[in-house]
């Protein structure tokens, strides 16, 4: 990164800093409603070697953007100007003076290994690992949590993207060998110990490698119908309702409305649940959950897709402990619980299936839960 970093601007930077990608285990579209998420950070993540500038420059040079430097002016950041890759580092300068933060240029090169729209959050990692080197660059003193709300300001604000916070608070207060039980409303997070290997079971995901374009407006679309439905029933949020309040909701919301609704409050309970099997130390408990969820998403949220939902039947059939897809949907990744000596004949199922179906081949990797963010040089 150092070097690279020379090549592009030469001069040495000042420290390099990282930011994890995640995989969610359990909570998916519950961080928007308020409610509960269960995400780990994966080991691959995006670097950013930094270096502090005297005036207003924002240069910007990523591996992955296939292109030259970019030169902003800090100042003249404002949302609907950059377009490109680029929004996302530079939202988060935007996002922090927005945040009351007096704040110059920087040199800064990036590169990543987190696969770039699979549904690992390399949106998030990028975003984390800049702030991150703000934070120090600048002597902020932001707290972690308070990096990640920053982070999600410049996503929504700036990249214009309408995520909840759950990627954020992952990549950057993540723990290694532990899961992110994350508390929206109450800005909590709690880890919870989580070490698969240590049982004898492996963790996998497989990036389908297809991401449908239904994505983009659908996710804002769920978010407006979960708000719409908290309103009707006169909640702040569906995170207010519990799993004995859904026959009364069905009575109270029109019928396209309710299987929204429903996903949301039993997937905030699934998360409890697997928060208690993680505590007691039960992790193979964790498979029905995630494949409860799955179903979920599939039938009630209805943004799973076939490549995603031959993955989770295929893992099944061949003996995993659970499945389901993970991130916003529409293709993306799928995770795997299994045990560890039932892996690589899943694996090669899963792969077998996709040939068979005509799919391309999906990239299939384990992962352990990794640390979040931080300066790492
Ligand atoms: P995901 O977060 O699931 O990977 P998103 O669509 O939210 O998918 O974010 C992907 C976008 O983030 C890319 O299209 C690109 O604009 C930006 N991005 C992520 N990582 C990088 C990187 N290393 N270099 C440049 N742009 C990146
Ligand atoms: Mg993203």
């Amino acid at each position: 990164m150092k070097e690279a970093f020379r090549r592009i601007y030469g001069a040495h930077p000042e420290g390099v800093w990282a930011a994890p990608g995640r995989v969610n285990l359990i909570g998916e579209h519950t961080d928007y409603n308020d409610g509960f998420a269960l995400p780990i950070a994966i080991p691959q993540h995006t670097q950013v070697a930094a270096r502090k500038r005297q005036d207003d420059r924002l240069r910007l040079h990523s591996a992955q953007g296939n292109g030259p430097v970019l030169d902003l002016r800090v100042s003249q950041l404002i949302p609907g100007v950059v377009t490109t890759w680029a929004a996302y580092p530079a939202g988060v300068v935007w996002a922090l003076r927005e945040a009351g933060h007096r704040l110059g240029g920087a040199d800064l090169h990036i590169d990543s290994t987190v696969p770039v729209g699979a549904g690992l959050s390399s949106s998030a990692a990028l975003e984390c690992a800049v702030a991150f080197a703000y934070n120090d660059l600048y002597d902020l003193n932001l707290s972690a949590p308070a990096l990640a709300l920053i982070c999600q300001r410049a996503e929504n604000g700036f990249a214009g993207v309408p995520c909840g916070a759950m990627d954020q608070l992952a990549s950057a207060c993540c723990t290694a060998g532990a899961a992110l039980h994350l508390d929206i409303r109450a800005g909590a997070h709690e880890q919870v110990p989580f070490a698969p290997e240590a049982q004898g079971l492996s963790l996998l995901v497989v990036d389908t490698r297809v991401k449908h374009d239904l994505g983009d407006g659908a996710y804002a679309a769920l978010r407006t119908g979960c708000e719409r439905a908290a309103r009707l029933l006169g909640l702040e949020a569906l995170r207010d309702l519990a799993p004995a309040d859904l026959p009364r909701a069905a009575r109270a919301l029109p019928a396209h409305l309710l299987p929204l609704v429903r996903h949301v409050v039993k997937e905030n309970a699934r998360v409890a649940n697997a928060v208690s099997h993680l505590r007691a130390g039960h992790l193979a408990a964790l498979g029905p959950i995630l494949t409860d969820g799955h179903a979920s998403l599939r039938d009630d949220f209805r943004i799973s897709c076939a490549e995603s939902d031959l993955v989770v039947d295929t893992a099944l059939a061949h003996g995993a402990l659970g499945a389901r897809m993970t991130g916003g949907g529409f293709g993306g990744s799928v995770i795997v619980l299994a045990e560890e000596g039932r892996a690589e004949g899943i694996g090669i199922a899963i792969t077998t299936a996709f040939r068979t179906a005509g799919y391309q081949v999906p990239h299939l990797f384990p992962i352990t839960p990794a640390a979040g963010a931080g300066r790492i040089s």
